[in-house]
């Protein structure tokens, strides 16, 4: 299988499908009825089974090229290094970074970050017919998805195999809708833009105004998911770190963004889960080596896997192939695959280990994005003072001291890294504030200062 190269099923696809299908039932003596359905499997019935049928079907399997889930990300990959010669050598700087940083991890394990890290997310909605336009709830939903597939609260999760249990990973990773845009003007974490371009492609059009898209918010504060119509059966896309700033994100098809009204068998918001994986720089689980057992996905505790996996299998179902030929054989359940997206529903450590490095090191800056701090219209931002918040951490009490005029009848907020107040406190004309914590949990925060005029935010990690 080229890279990137395939598409959703066609009739081709279904009628091998469906003969796969029988075979696997039959060589398995496993009852029909324990399948997730197929799209499109009822042009015949399984009666007419024969081994050469069998084996034809097998090798019809091998050599067809529509098939499934596709997510272009390899394709505009290969696009993005033609563009850019150095490409190739910023990413392979990205990666050393990235193994520089487990390295640190496994010497020192307590420089690990114990809190859970918050995303600021757009998405940004580019629709030429009313149906493209997805509703705000839709688009929340897909949040949802991403909030529980990437902290593991996902409800299929219960099926991963018990081989594999141990490494399913909560990758501590959440999302939120921004509150305020790049300008610090308030905003609903949407973007709305009519466009005359009736389909885009892998080709990054739909992420500049001036071609039919919409710009994209600073990546570095940003997680920037475009929705349009990408056309010729692509799913989604996304770019890995180390490209360019003015493309740093990830698209996904409408049809396949969110859950309600979202197209079968694409209908659980996996491809965003997908996607914001190749985001975070992990890879699809076979290598993308074709069918051979030599590549690799960068990870250790996944097991070798030949190709890409299609359609969906009943849970528990153990499949093998030449590079893991033994039980529990290859993990078809994992969201860098190509299952139907009821067919995938865990990330593994190892992965989980790349998320978090890449949040440490290339995406570093979104760890202290104020995207999901509520922004205050009217009110000047100081980012040229300091506050001195001592100590930072911290466990109980903290002090804050600033430029007096700014500390005088000022509120004091505190907000979670979903944008929430956990502490409110008015303050007189006082030199300096003390703020007692000790009710708040661990994790890390935003302390505003606000006196009507002007204010400043300041962020502060709380530890057990
Ligand atoms: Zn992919």
């Amino acid at each position: 299988m080229s890279k990137g190269s395939c598409f959703k099923q066609g009739p081709f696809f279904a009628f091998n499908g469906l003969l796969l299908f029988v075979v696997f039932s039959y060589l398995w003596g496993t009852s029909k009825s324990s399948f997730i359905p197929l799209k499109n499997t009822h042009l015949m019935t399984g009666k007419l089974l024969t081994t050469s049928f069998a084996l034809l079907s097998l090798f019809f399997q091998a050599t067809a090229q529509n098939t499934g889930r596709t997510c272009g990300t390899m394709e505009n990959l290969e696009m993005l290094k033609q563009q850019d010669p150095e490409l190739e050598d910023k990413m392979n700087q990205v990666e050393r970074e990235m193994e520089d940083y487990m390295v640190n991890l496994r010497v020192n394990p307590d420089n690990s970050i114990t809190a859970v890290i918050t995303i600021p997310t757009v998405f940004h909605v580019v629709w030429n017919t009313a149906a493209e336009s997805l509703s705000v709830s839709r688009l929340n939903d897909q949040l949802t998805v991403l909030n529980q597939d990437y902290r593991k609260t996902n409800t299929d999760a219960s099926l991963v195999p018990a081989a594999w249990t141990s490494i399913a990973a909560d990758c501590e990773v959440q999302f939120c809708l921004a509150q305020r845009d790049p300008f610090g003007a308030p905003t609903t974490g949407i973007t709305y833009r009519q466009t005359t371009v009736t389909s885009f492609s892998t080709n990054n059009n739909v992420k500049y105004t001036a071609n039919g898209g919409t710009n994209i918010w600073d990546r570095s504060k940003y997680l920037n998911i475009w929705v349009c119509d990408l056309g010729s059966g692509l799913l989604g896309y996304a770019q890995f770190p180390g490209g360019l700033a003015a493309t740093d994100g990830v698209v996904c098809d409408y049809q396949y963004t969110g859950t309600t009204g979202a197209s079968a068998p694409y209908n659980k918001g996996r491809t965003a889960t997908h996607e914001v994986g190749h985001w975070l720089n992990l890879r699809h689980i076979w290598g993308d080596d074709g069918t051979a057992c030599t590549g690799s996905d960068l990870v250790t505790d996944t097991p070798n896997q030949a190709g890409e996996n299609y359609t969906c299998w009943a849970p528990l179902t153990v499949r093998t192939d030449a590079c893991s030929p033994s039980a529990p054989g290859f993990m078809w359940m994992n969201y860098m695959d190509y299952t139907d997206d009821a067919c995938m529903y865990m990330f593994t450590a190892g992965q989980k280990a790349r998320v978090v490095a890449c949040l440490g090191t290339s995406r570093l800056s979104l760890q202290t994005s104020n995207g999901c701090t509520p922004s205050n219209p009217g009110v000047t931002e100081y980012t040229t003072y300091a506050i001195n918040m001592i100590p930072n951490p911290n466990q109980g009490e903290f002090i804050i001291s600033s430029p007096v005029y700014l500390l005088q009848d000022c509120e004091v907020k505190i907000y979670n890294a979903l944008g929430s107040v956990v502490k409110e406190l008015k303050n007189g004309s006082f030199s300096e504030i003390h703020v007692d914590i000790r009710d708040v949990n661990p994790g890390v925060y935003f302390v505003e200062l606000n006196n009507g005029t002007g204010m400043i935010t300041k962020r502060l990690i709380i530890t057990d």
